[in-house]
C-alpha cells in the first residue's frame, strides 16, 4: 500500500477532451469552471489546474457532457469514464 489512505487517494488522474465530440454545450464548464473552459473556437479544453478539482466534481462534469467528449483515465492511463463496454 501506498502512503495516505483510500479516502483521500485521488482516481482522476488525467481529464481528455475528444475535441470533434465537443459540440460546445458548455455544461461541463458550468459543473466545473475550474476544469473546463472554452476555447476561441468554442470547444472546450481542460485547464492547468483541473487535477486540483476533487473527482466527484470531474465525474459529474464528464457526466454532464452531452455527447460524452469528456474522458477521465485514472493513474494507469486506463479509462474510467465513460466506462468501457
Ligand atoms: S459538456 Fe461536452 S460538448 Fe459541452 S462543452 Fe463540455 S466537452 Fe464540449
Amino acid at each position: 500500500m501506498e502512503m495516505g489512505d483510500a479516502k483521500t487517494k485521488r482516481k482522476v488522474h488525467r481529464i481528455e477532451v475528444i475535441r470533434p465530440d465537443c459540440i460546445s454545450a458548455a455544461t461541463c464548464v458550468v459543473i466545473a469552471p475550474d476544469v473546463f473552459e472554452l476555447d476561441s473556437s468554442g470547444i472546450a479544453v481542460v485547464m492547468a489546474d483541473a487535477l486540483n478539482v476533487d473527482d466527484n466534481t470531474l465525474f459529474m462534469a464528464a457526466q454532464s457532457c452531452p455527447t460524452q467528449a469528456i474522458l477521465l483515465y485514472d493513474e494507469y492511463g486506463v479509462q474510467i469514464f465513460p466506462p468501457i463496454k
